[in-house]
């Protein structure tokens, strides 16, 4: 069914798993992406970044993943992902998406606060999971660049307070990760999550998931990551795909021809990243 962060990472918290939260970052990937979930037998968070969402169109994202969380019987929660402000968040919402991120991660720790908790005001009303965010995440985010120097880890006395004010549903917590690593793999720092993990009780999420080694995701579930994001290795795999592919036909060939192999691409990557994510051999 169409549902929620809250209730999807609430089974995962119940069965130790976490649950992949992919980025959609065009509309031909997203029925393949909820198939792998379907085939996996997991439930599936997809979430795209403001700007994607406003390039497809916010109900067409949602039509889709409501169709498809119905025909192929998968828990489907659709996700806004690094909102800054409030009228991005208030147009997901009000157009169907079930799951919102207010990054306030940037702003002094008492306005994140106050703006977080406009936000999940708001969203809970229509029965909206809110994710925030504390200290910060490394790398390039819709080209935003944050300096290693820069990269603030979540301290867990601020976390404590930051959950209970708020009132989030879930927290991304900043443990060394960063966005857009891909070729390098980062070292994530795990004593820190074990740390907040322990003093706070919503379900924790990664941010730059295609930066962690793999063999990593299982300590990372055993230490309350419910939601584990993972948006780079989609797009490089489409994006490679299409170059073999576009590169190789000519153009009056159907374009079926050169997407059906990207889609397949993602579809693979996501279908594998769940296998780690159901944590079965814990
Ligand atoms: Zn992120």
């Amino acid at each position: 069914m169409y549902t929620t962060l809250k209730e999807v990472t609430r089974k995962a918290e119940e069965l130790n798993y976490t649950v992949g939260a992919f980025n959609a970052h065009n509309l031909e990937m997203l029925p393949d992406m909820i198939r792998a979930a379907k085939e996996q037998g997991s439930s599936i968070i997809i979430q795209t970044s403001v700007d994607t969402a406003k390039y497809i169109g916010h109900e067409n994202l949602v039509a889709v993943c409501k169709s498809m969380a119905t025909k192929e019987m998968v828990d489907v929660a659709l996700h806004l992902d690094h909102a800054k402000n409030f009228d991005d968040i208030k147009e997901a919402i009000d157009k169907g998406y079930t799951s919102v991120m207010f990054d306030g991660s940037s702003l002094p720790f008492k306005e994140n606060i106050i703006k977080t908790s406009i936000v999940v005001k708001y969203a809970h009303k229509f029965g909206v999971s809110v994710e925030g965010e504390l200290g910060t995440i490394g790398g390039t985010e819709e080209g935003i660049h944050v300096d290693e120097d820069k990269k603030v880890y979540t301290d867990p006395k601020d976390a404590i307070v930051f959950v209970e004010a708020t009132g989030v549903d879930a927290l991304a917590v900043a443990i060394g990760t960063n966005h857009g690593q891909y070729k390098s793999k980062t070292e994530v720092n795990v004593p820190l999550l074990k740390e907040i993990d322990a003093v706070v009780d919503v379900p924790l999420v990664i941010h730059g998931g295609t930066g962690v080694k793999e063999t990593d995701i299982p300590e990372l579930i055993n230490n309350g990551i419910r939601k584990f994001n993972v948006g780079t290795e989609l797009l490089v795999a489409w994006t490679k795909t299409a170059k073999e592919t576009f590169g190789e036909t000519k153009e009056t060939k159907s374009l079926r021809h050169n997407i059906i192999p990207c889609n397949q691409a993602v579809k693979e990557i996501v279908k594998h990243k769940i296998n780690i994510f159901m944590n079965k051999n814990e």
